[in-house]
């Protein structure tokens, strides 16, 4: 069988272009013999998928794991991997476009090549791929399908004419992209995260429909090597999601990178002439036209429950909530869990592994962890970084919760300060009249490292007071979490406590 990904350009012969096949879905695979019974088949291998089967396997039951395309699934192929890669090559061309700043000269122009760039984001792919390869899998003891899992009863499924009965199931098939349906689209040709990282040849003009996570990391990548980007917003506000002062921050570093951003702007039409592609873009009644060489769409995720027929298995979904299950991961089918993008609103790819590990857990030893339980940080790899983690101020209004933030902006902390990255801020939400953390944003260079130390504090449960006696090494930028810590300590001072303490070492002297 053919793997899907035909869109594959770049030449067979690159030894690491190989090994990632190799690792991924080798050529001439051949599935094996059914077992009589599965404790646990687990359909689709991203993220979900492979930690499920791992951590079934490594507990002793006989798996099954099905895959259609990759192994590996959206982050290690078309997701996660490769746009980090990018984005740290373009993360130094910055940083060499700003040489002269930290006082070091670079002769001549800063230029891209951008087939270098997408050869090492090959490499590293490759590289990480054998952590998910079909030979670790082997050796697990894991019996690997490739082909279209298809359900045909409640305790049955079929692959590549193979029928597979399971006691226990889980779906993980992950998720797609949504293609906005813009007249002409198609037919003009356009990107989405599946083929962006095959291009051959840099974009000379770009326009990103959607200002989403995925489309504002790679129209910055682009934009730092050398694509004029326009994005295109339909919503009125940038990162409609994120704190007001998070999203200033990073629409003023986009203008720095030379980033058009426009809000409340749909793209209605597109159509090509004369090899560029005309996309017509609306604002309320202001209508304009830009030509571009490439369209990359970041305009959300839908869950693949396609082709599973769910309906004889008993499993509820439906096409934009994805797998309905409980806060198990139990679907309608109490044999059968899901996990990852295929039933989550939060679409990452720690929440695919913790969330497989629950589904795990519940369905082959009686578990009855919860999905609730979880506290999900998440990260916009962007320069600089937005990291969240716990609830936002208006969800705490909307809960009744009263809330206390305390905020360090980074051009207050010495380390920013050295190393020229003073855009952001720390800021930690904890509930009024205590020091337990409700949530937090971080906008900084390294955000989605910061946020890890809140992370590990709520779920220790660990308030503001102990986080200001942690010693923090100088000079580091998370040192700002401390001082929101030590904010908060000066807070305990009352003018009563002030009082006493002035009294005691007026007494000294
Ligand atoms: C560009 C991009 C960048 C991202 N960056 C990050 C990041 O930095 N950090 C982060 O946490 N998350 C990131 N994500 C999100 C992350 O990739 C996903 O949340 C994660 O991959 C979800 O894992 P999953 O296992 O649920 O699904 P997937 O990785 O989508 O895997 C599902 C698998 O199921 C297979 N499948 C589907 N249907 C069938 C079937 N019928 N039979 C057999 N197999 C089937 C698919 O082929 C696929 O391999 C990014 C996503 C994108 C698109």
């Amino acid at each position: 069988m053919l793997p899907r990904n035909d869109f594959v350009s770049v030449a067979p012969s690159e030894t690491s272009e190989r090994e990632w096949r190799e690792n991924v879905h080798p050529d001439g695979w051949r599935n094996p013999a059914p077992a009589a019974r599965y404790h646990l088949a687990v359909i689709g291998a991203g993220t979900a998928g492979l930690v499920a089967a791992h951590a079934a396997a490594a507990l002793g039951a006989k798996v099954a794991l099905i895959e259609r395309h990759l192994l590996g699934g959206d982050c290690l192929n078309v997701g996660c991997v490769p746009s980090k890669a990018i984005i740290r090559t373009s993360r130094l061309v910055a940083e060499m476009r700003h040489a002269k700043h930290y006082g070091a000269q670079i002769p001549g122009d800063i230029r891209v090549d951008f087939s270098e760039v997408m050869q090492r984001m090959r490499g590293i792919r490759a590289r990480i791929s054998r952590a998910d390869s079909v030979r670790r899998l082997v050796s697990a003891g894991v019996d690997v399908f490739f082909g279209e899992a298809r359900f045909t009863g409640t305790q049955t499924l079929t692959v590549d004419g193979a029928t597979l009965r399971f006691k226990k199931a889980m779906v993980a098939t992950g998720s797609r992209p949504d293609t906005p349906s813009i007249p002409g689209l198609v037919e003009a040709g356009y990107l989405t995260n599946e083929n962006v990282f095959d291009l051959a040849e840099l974009p000379r003009r770009l326009l990103v429909i959607g200002g989403g996570p995925l489309g504002c990391e790679l129209a910055q990548a682009f934009s730092r090597f050398g694509s004029k980007t326009i994005i295109a917003q339909s919503w009125p506000l940038f990162l409609p999601l994120e704190e007001r002062d998070a999203a200033q921050i990073l629409s003023d570093a986009f203008a720095r990178d030379g980033i058009e951003v426009r809000l409340n702007t749909r793209a209605v039409n597109v159509r090509v002439e004369g090899g560029h592609k005309l996309v017509d873009l609306v604002s309320d009644d202001y209508k304009s036209t830009v030509a571009v060489d490439a369209i990359l769409t970041g305009t959300g995720r839908v869950p693949n429950v396609d082709g599973l027929n769910l309906e004889a298995a008993g499993v509820d979904y439906d096409h934009t909530g994805g797998i309905r299950v409980d806060d198990f991961l139990q679907t309608t089918n109490p044999r059968i869990y899901a996990a990852g993008d295929a039933c989550l609103e939060d679409k990452f790819t720690h929440t695919a592994d913790a969330s497989a590990r629950i589904a795990v857990r519940n369905a082959l030893f009686l578990g009855r962890q919860r999905l609730s339980a979880l506290t999900i940080p998440w990260c916009t790899y962007t320069d600089p970084e937005i990291a969240h983690v716990g609830l936002y101020v208006r969800q705490a209004h909307e809960k009744g919760i009263s809330v206390k933030t305390f905020t360090i902006p980074m051009h207050d902390v010495d380390r920013a300060i050295a190393d020229g990255e003073e855009a952001g801020f720390v800021k930690i939400h904890v509930k009024e009249g205590s020091d337990r953390i409700l949530g937090a944003t971080i906008v900084a260079r390294h955000a989605g490292e910061m946020i890890n130390e809140i992370t590990l504090a709520m779920v220790a449960g660990i308030g503001l007071r102990t986080l200001a006696d942690v010693i923090h090494t100088y000079p580091t930028q998370g040192e700002a979490i401390k001082k929101a810590a030590d904010a908060y300590n000066r807070t305990r001072l009352t003018p009563f406590r002030n009082g006493l303490l002035r009294k005691w070492l007026r007494g000294w002297v």
